[in-house]
């Protein structure tokens, strides 16, 4: 799909297909308004005659009309006017684009990019018009045989902004475009079942992107790590035939003196609990337990595309997590890479085992910061479903960077404390942390406090 801005007049814009917004009870949008008055009044008319009421999500497609240049008009339901915000934004995109690919428009001008969002600039309304189009395009099939092609016409996509935006509206396309690769990549990667997905894959997969990219990449193989003394990681990959991976990618965008990020991913490409068994209903999905590092590569394509001026460095632990003659047992104590011994009370609490050692190896970046991204708690899907990502910090201003940055790309995320009551409820008989408190209460909270 190609992606472009464009500013002028909408009734002259040529294309095969424009689309307008309509608001609840047939109230035009500004843009459909300019068209509508080209048209002879024409659009109000069919909106009079009960075609559409302009409810959020529905759409109606006009062909022909008289004053237009556009072979087709795609009117778009943008729901009540004065709850116009970013979710009905985002859902009139997608609607507008879900109806697109469906015709047989090649071209495309969208001119909901120009309708306010409270907050939000013509840039932001951008580079949402990117990602919700990527997202309603992508489809699962790379293991299919014969692909299902999202949308069999459609081939360019313009979105219309005032002339007075279009300069920042170009370079945050570019930023949206990016972002929406690097989340596909992210996407394909959590999509790939375990027996191609491995954490060799992984490895492989990161040293692809590296050298792409020209950023740095080191893998660390089990020897490597057994030296280093990440004994925690390693308990977790024993019963697996997979032999267990640590990723170091490098990208130098920043001045050379200036302190990294470090982002680091959970990448454990299939969790069967372990010894500590998970139960069978639903366990494929824990294809996706190397979500985490997947983002952590998906960050990285993002950031390498955009070239931003920082310094990050990604480490993904990938490992398997399999029960086995020499798997680790429940009640095992190994020690970490920070020299801590640890209880290992059960076996499907493994995210944290390899993340702690992962988070020990930070510290010789000596990093601005640390943002760790995990798949780490069924309990945190209890609490906030699929609606929000979990966040627990000991630093709030890194915190409020965080949530402020979920609230405006849409992916957000929900604070969780981490006082030391919940701390104290680490307590091991037999070393000097256990990787679960004794009782399920405050489960993703506890699993933060081990880390
Ligand atoms: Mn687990
Ligand atoms: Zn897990």
């Amino acid at each position: 799909m190609e992606f472009s801005i464009k500013s002028g007049h909408p009734p002259k814009a040529s294309c095969d297909c424009i689309v307008v917004g309509v608001f609840d009870s047939r109230q035009l949008s500004a843009p459909a308004q300019e068209l509508d008055k080209a048209a002879g009044r024409r659009l109000d008319g069919i909106l009079r005659r009960g075609d559409m009421e302009g409810k959020s999500g529905s759409t109606l497609l006009v062909h022909g009309t008289p004053g237009i240049a556009a072979e087709r008009v795609l009117l778009v339901g943008l729901g009540k006017e004065a709850e116009f915000g970013e979710k009905a934004y985002r859902d009139a995109l997608a609607a507008a684009v879900r109806a697109l690919k469906d015709t047989g428009s090649k071209n495309s001008i969208i001119t909901l990019s120009e309708l306010p969002v409270a907050r939000r600039n013509a840039a932001w309304r951008v580079r949402q018009g990117a990602l919700v189009a990527h997202d309603v395009l992508y489809r699962s099939d790379q293991l299919k045989s014969k692909k299902d092609n999202a949308s069999p016409s459609l081939s360019a996509i313009a979105f219309s902004v005032a002339g007075k935006d279009a300069k920042s509206a170009s370079a945050a396309l570019m930023q949206g475009i990016a972002i929406a690769q690097g989340m596909n990549l992210t996407r394909e990667l959590g999509n790939l079942p375990a027996n191609i997905c491995t954490p060799t894959y992984l490895a492989q997969q990161a040293q692809k992107l590296a050298k792409a990219f020209k950023l740095k990449c080191e893998v660390l193989d089990r020897a490597r790590m057994e030296k280093l003394g990440m004994g925690s990681l390693l308990a977790v990959g024993r019963g697996s035939h997979q032999p267990p991976r640590f990723i170091v990618l490098q990208y130098q965008g920043g001045k050379a003196r200036a302190k990294p990020v470090v982002l680091v991913g959970k990448g454990i490409t299939f969790d069967t609990g372990g010894i500590s068994l998970k139960p069978g209903a639903e366990m494929d999905e824990m294809k996706y337990d190397m979500s985490g590092a997947a983002s952590v590569l998906g960050a990285f394509h993002a950031m390498a595309t955009m070239k931003l001026p920082l310094n990050v460095i990604g480490l993904i632990p990938a490992v398997e997590n399999m029960p086995g003659g020499a798997a680790t047992r429940p009640g095992d104590v190994v020690t970490s890479l920070s020299g801590q011994t640890v209880e290992i009370l059960n076996t499907d609490a493994e995210g944290r085992l390899i993340l702690c050692d992962a988070l020990t190896y930070a510290e010789r970046f000596e990093p601005d910061c640390v943002v760790d991204v995990a798949t780490l708690t069924g309990a945190c899907v209890i609490a906030l479903g699929a609606v929000a990502s979990g966040l627990m910090a000991n630093d709030d201003s890194l915190a409020a960077e965080l949530l402020e940055a979920g609230q405006t790309s849409g992916d957000r995320a929900w604070q969780l404390p981490l006082w030391d009551e919940y701390q104290e409820m680490l307590k091991s008989n037999f070393a000097d942390i256990p990787n679960i408190s004794g009782s399920r209460a405050a489960g993703t909270i506890t699993g933060a406090c081990f880390l």
